[in-house]
């Protein structure tokens, strides 16, 4: 069987047969893969606890007809154990791969910028960068707006104008963005301005050091504007 190198972090597991998970990562290089890790559930399997949720590991894995099966995995980074042990960080860490698994669709296709985003979230969770909600929800906001999601909230969807303090704004989750009073379709919500603000720093938000991507430079900051 051919056999591929590439690291990646555990998004989630499931049991297979006696002793056997199917681990399911997203790569560095070959995206989202489902791989057979055979007597992983033996208390002496030869992978230890290396491919658990949140692991990130270096994998060499030999392309099977139907299932992958990794054949070795070593340990990079140990992000799972400080995210384990706090709850909050543990919560938002299952949202964090959920989402990652659900918006990588395809199998065996490339999404560096995926990648780097979950890597960068786990990262600042692990550190307790930040409130573990906020890393959770900046996520979500940033992997959706990579996935081609972005709301926009600079100006009203409909007539383009530019948002701005003293007004009031209403978010359209149909319409994808802010409305203003005028053009305000029914279900749309009322905002604040300060909630605005809020949204408009989770899409941009960066918790340092992996957690830079090209989104950084398509949605630059607008602190000082809005500020
Ligand atoms: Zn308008």
């Amino acid at each position: 069987m051919p056999l591929y190198q590439d690291e990646g972090v555990v998004l989630r597991t499931a049991k297979l047969g006696e002793a056997d998970r199917i681990i399911t990562l997203l790569t560095r290089d070959h995206g989202k893969i489902r791989a057979v890790a055979k007597g992983v559930r033996r208390t002496k399997s030869r992978f230890g606890g290396r491919l658990e949720p949140f692991m990130r590991v270096d994998v060499l894995v030999a392309e099977g007809r139907s299932l992958d099966v990794i054949s070795q995995a070593e340990s990079i980074s140990a992000y799972a154990g400080p995210i384990c042990a706090d709850y909050a960080a543990y919560t938002a860490a299952n949202v964090i791969a959920e989402t990652a698994d659900k918006l990588v669709a395809g199998e065996h296709e490339r999404m560096t910028m995926q990648y780097r985003l979950v890597l960068g979230a786990l990262n600042a969770l692990a550190k307790h960068a930040h409130d573990p909600n906020a890393i959770g929800d900046s996520y979500v906001m940033r992997a959706l707006a990579i996935a081609g999601w972005t709301p926009r909230l600079r100006a009203c969807v409909v007539c383009g104008d530019p948002i701005d303090a003293g007004k009031a704004w209403y978010f359209s989750i149909p319409a994808g963005g802010v409305m203003c009073s005028a053009d305000h379709t029914p279900e749309s919500t009322p905002m604040s301005w300060n909630a605005l603000c809020q949204m408009q720093a989770l899409v941009d938000g960066d918790w340092g050091g992996a957690g830079h991507s090209s989104a950084d430079r398509r949605n630059p900051p607008i602190g000082g504007k809005m500020g």
